[in-house]
């Protein structure tokens, strides 16, 4: 089997790994991912960091170890940059904020999946109002889930229950688990308010720029994995910040949680975008090793989907009329059973949706059944 790049655990120094940029790797707990890369940027007037990892505060204290043995002192930090809404990317960006003021940078429809407050960009955004909305209420305590969640995280006495997010295909969705939810609530403060909140001080468009490390960045907006996923490129020498959206060795999940209407052909739009810059000279990816070679590693992505896709259709043949969950639990092995691969495969069956090849109908316990269209 291939060693996944994207699962070594973090290493211990700083390397520079494009002329004034430094990776440091902080470790992560989340499972088929040893680590996450925070790309630190010199210029000036200090250093801007890109997604600064977990909120926890060891992860922070890695992060401040690490940049002390470059010799930078934590209050030359002046810029956090998120890539996305997943916690080992914002989190440590609230910490930041609070004790060295420093400017945080992200997309301009950027919102925690765990936030308490409604998201104010849920409006003029179709893909955040369905299946993220936080304010499902569920059981007979009609409170907000995420505004349980913070209170479980900052109360004291036995663990309330936190109810598993809705999906819309009518299975259980994701919900820490026990030991999950004690680990986090040993927490300080500072770290339960970076999990469950951000504010950027500065959000961003597409193609705008921003002037970091000497260089300047033009944000590239790569919805698909979530909806407010960024890269930078730096158009001088081809420079480029790739997030989650294109991962060397793994395939980036894609959500089904998003509400949007074809989450995939989004995804697969946002692929074709990068791939087509061609001054691309040098991927600096959020997990696993630098690559050069963006456009073939996205033709790779976009063939994984096709094949998956062609498996679902297959699949609709065979099964007939069949849930979510069947569909994912012969799309996946065993080991990866669960919410997630639920979720992705729900994209996918969403995106036959959208092309007429799949029809779907609601079944008497409220869940999706998907089935093939005659062609
Ligand atoms: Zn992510
Ligand atoms: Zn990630």
């Amino acid at each position: 089997m291939v060693e996944r790049q994207e699962r070594l655990p973090a290493r211990d120094e700083v390397d520079e790994v494009a002329p004034g940029i430094g990776r440091i790797q902080l470790p992560i707990m989340i499972p088929g991912l040893g680590h996450v890369n925070c790309y630190v940027l010199e210029d000036e007037r200090g250093v801007a960091l890109v997604d600064p990892g977990m909120p926890d505060p060891w992860t922070h204290q890695v992060l401040i170890e690490r940049l002390r043995s470059i010799d930078i002192a934590p209050e030359h930090i002046h810029t956090v940059l998120v890539t996305h809404s997943h916690p080992d990317h914002f989190g440590g960006a609230g910490r930041l904020r609070v004790e060295h003021r420093c400017e945080v940078v992200a997309h301009r429809r950027f919102h925690t999946p765990f936030d308490p407050s409604p998201d104010p960009f849920a409006d003029d955004l179709t893909e955040l109002t369905v299946a993220t909305d936080p304010l499902e209420p569920g059981g007979d305590d009609d409170r907000p889930r995420n505004e349980r969640l913070a209170e479980v995280l900052f109360g004291e006495g036995p663990m309330p229950e936190v109810p598993p997010r809705p999906t819309p295909w009518g299975e259980e969705g994701f919900k820490p688990g026990p030991g999950e939810l004690e680990a986090m609530r040993a927490w300080d403060d500072l770290s339960k308010q970076g999990l469950l909140r951000l504010d950027p001080t500065v959000r961003v468009d597409d193609l705008e720029v921003l002037r970091l490390g000497g260089r300047e960045w033009q944000v590239v907006h790569t919805p698909g994995h979530t909806g407010d996923h960024i890269c930078l490129l730096d158009p001088a020498d081809g420079t480029f910040l790739s997030g989650d959206h294109v991962l060397p060795t793994i395939t980036p999940h894609i959500s089904g949680m998003t509400g949007d209407d074809d989450p995939l052909a989004e995804f697969v739009a946002a692929l074709h975008r990068v791939a087509a810059l061609d001054v691309v000279t040098r991927v600096l990816p959020a997990h696993g090793l630098p690559f050069d070679d963006l456009a073939g590693r996205v033709d790779d992505i976009i063939g994984h989907h096709v094949e998956r896709i062609a498996q679902l259709e297959r699949l609709g043949q065979e099964l007939g009329d069949a849930t979510v969950r069947d569909y994912s639990r012969r799309l996946f092995q065993e080991r990866s059973w669960g919410p997630m691969a639920e979720s992705e495969t729900y994209a996918h069956l969403l995106h036959l949706q959208h092309e007429g090849r799949m029809a779907v109908r609601t079944d008497e316990d409220a869940r999706l059944r998907y089935r093939p269209v005659p062609a």
